[in-house]
């Protein structure tokens, strides 16, 4: 698997994503877009990043 550097700046725990660390729970890019689906965000739940790339795996205990 390519290693990815991480970037000590942006902490992030989704294994799944195409652009995580993989060796430390970072991401590897140099910044990241943070968005809403929502119209009138209240929750942590309403907040996305919008950096996402499906990695390796599939989300919710799917395998491909
Ligand atoms: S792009 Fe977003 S979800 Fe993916 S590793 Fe970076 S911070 Fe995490």
């Amino acid at each position: 698997m390519e290693t990815k550097k991480p970037n000590h700046c942006i902490s992030c725990s989704v294994k799944n994503c195409a652009h995580h660390a993989q060796s430390e729970n970072y991401c590897s890019l140099e910044k990241v877009v943070i968005g809403t689906h929502e119209k009138n965000p209240t929750v942590v739940q309403c907040v996305d990043c919008e950096s996402f790339v499906l990695g390796s795996a599939s989300c919710c205990g799917e395998t491909r």
